[in-house]
């Protein structure tokens, strides 16, 4: 079979593919195709289906500026509605015929000849001027090895696959974890369940929920008149981005977050011992700062145990604790995230002269220019790549930035007549040099263990700013830290 020859591949169909499918297809002017590996687009928003799950960040926000979505029902979205927008996108930018779905990519290699990409996939090779990485970091979902496990007599899953076909109606169920994707579930299951057993770890920081429905009025009026939504986005983005001082400024501002997560806790929890296992003794935005109304309420249920002692092993009936205590169940769920550090896992990535990515990350730590483009893999963009994390305000508008940034870089190569950019490994250094210090004043690294810490402690994940910064560095790109090379 003759490869698939284009300008961009992009791999991954959630935000970041699809808002990058939309701006190419808006410009008309680049074949490309995107390479999804299962049967429909959503990226995370189609992975992630479990009871409860709806975004913590506003839907005014949470959609593209170029796209809105005067439909939003409720100021926080539920999965179904940002999964439905993200297929509506599909239709309204007619990129149907672009889409590979059921397409896995396993390897992209890079021959420096002829400067193309050549992806091997599971429906045969595409060969592509330029490659958008849109896989997402937190789509390998990460299960502790207990000891005992395999031996568990009943059901176990994870949060990120979650079997609707298992009954948990009258079960004795355990929940294992208490980060974002737990407290969306266990006030959803608390209700269904003979009894929950939720094994905390490390309690969360939980602060109320502005979340209440957005009335058709308002609905009609965002469809009608487009400019006051956009006016209303404005408005979110700016309270939102606030946050950042006191996630990236003065980590002392978070003190203030801190009076609100006990006053919070003390309004929904009576009990003055759970209350005290429910306090964190780390500053809020450490960790992500969650939110609920409706968490505290169900797992102070009569039939619900916060259980704090460590895990021992997994008995065939149950879950053993430190302690000698066995609790029996019926089912385990894992709501213990993802592995990070496996951001490029599902791809393997060949660059120049042979060198592999998915290695040199793996021995030398995670790092890109921009947090885009990395030095020895020309003409290669990653969306959500190092350092571009946030824990104050909506990843998609760091989103759109990037897909600006890769459309700026693909221009710059053409315009130097080049067949591909490397950036420099100077520009590159330089760059991750300027943000680490920057970094350690952040309340990330006010001393918690936290999924945003690889190793040694270094903060490969998140953006030491503002959003706006992150925007106005990105949006054009300096050439000079570019080597242009080959003739087109
Ligand atoms: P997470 O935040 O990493 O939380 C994992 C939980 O599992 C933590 O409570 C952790 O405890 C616990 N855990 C992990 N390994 C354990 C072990 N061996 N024994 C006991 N407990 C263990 O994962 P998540 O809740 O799936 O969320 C991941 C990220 O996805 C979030 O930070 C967020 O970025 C995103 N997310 C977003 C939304 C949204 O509304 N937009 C919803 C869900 C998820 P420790 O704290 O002690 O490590």
């Amino acid at each position: 079979m003759n490869p698939e020859v284009v300008d961009v591949a992009i791999v991954g169909s959630g935000f970041s593919g699809l808002g990058m499918a939309i701006q190419l297809q808006r410009e008309a002017r680049r074949s490309f195709v995107v390479l999804e590996q299962a049967d429909e687009v959503g990226g995370t928003w189609r992975a992630n289906h479990y009871p409860g799950c709806a975004c913590d960040v506003p839907s005014a926000l949470y959609s593209f500026s170029f796209a809105p979505n005067p439909g939003w029902t409720r100021t926080f979205a539920p999965q179904r509605e940002i999964l439905d927008y993200l297929r509506g996108l599909v239709d309204r930018y007619q990129l149907r015929p672009h889409l590979r779905l059921g397409t896995r990519v396993r390897a992209a290699v890079f021959d420096e000849q002829d400067g193309l990409w050549r992806l091997e996939t599971s429906g045969g090779v595409v060969v592509a001027r330029h490659v958008v990485l849109g896989i997402g970091g937190l789509s390998q979902p990460s299960t502790p090895s207990l000891p005992g496990l395999g031996d568990f007599a009943g059901t176990v899953f994870h949060s990120a696959e979650w079997r609707h076909d298992v009954p948990l109606d009258g079960k004795r169920v355990a929940v294992i974890g208490t980060g974002a994707s737990a407290i969306q579930i266990v006030p959803q299951i608390v209700p269904r369940v003979g009894h929950l057993d939720l094994y905390q770890r490390t309690p969360p920081w939980v602060l109320p929920k502005p979340d209440h429905a957005i009335s058709p009025t308002r609905r009609k009026l965002y469809a009608m008149v487009p400019f006051a939504q956009k006016l209303e986005r404005a408005r979110i983005y700016w309270t939102w981005e606030a946050r950042g001082l006191g996630f990236t400024v003065d980590p002392r501002i978070m003190k203030l977050a801190a009076r609100m997560g006990r006053a919070h806790l003390a309004r929904q929890v009576a009990d003055p011992a759970l209350r005290a296992r429910l306090t964190p003794s780390y500053m809020p935005g450490c960790k992500r700062i969650l939110m609920a109304d409706d968490y505290y309420p169900a797992i102070t249920q009569p039939h619900v145990d916060v259980v704090t002692d460590g895990i021992r092993r997994v008995t065939t009936t149950g879950i053993e604790t430190v302690d000698g205590h066995v609790r029996d169940v019926d089912a385990i769920l894992f709501a213990t995230g993802f592995r990070i550090s496996d951001f490029l896992a599902p791809v393997r990535v060949v660059g120049r002269a042979g060198r592999v990515l998915n290695e040199e990350w793996h021995a030398g730590g995670v790092a890109a220019y921009m947090g885009v483009t990395v030095s020895g893999y020309p003409n290669l963009y990653l969306m959500m790549g190092p350092n571009t994390g946030l824990g104050h305000n909506s990843m998609v508008f760091m989103i759109e930035a990037q897909i600006e940034y890769a459309r700026a870089c693909m221009r710059a190569v053409e315009a130097h007549g080049a067949r591909w950019a490397d950036v420099k490994p100077r520009a590159q250094d330089g760059y991750n040099d300027a943000i680490q210090p920057r970094l350690q004043k952040t309340v990330w690294a006010s001393g918690c263990q936290s999924w945003y810490l690889g190793k040694d402690g270094k903060n490969e994940t998140l953006w030491p700013g503002f959003t706006f910064e992150y925007w106005w560095r990105t949006r054009r790109v300096d050439q000079a830290a570019y080597e242009y090379v080959g003739i087109a």
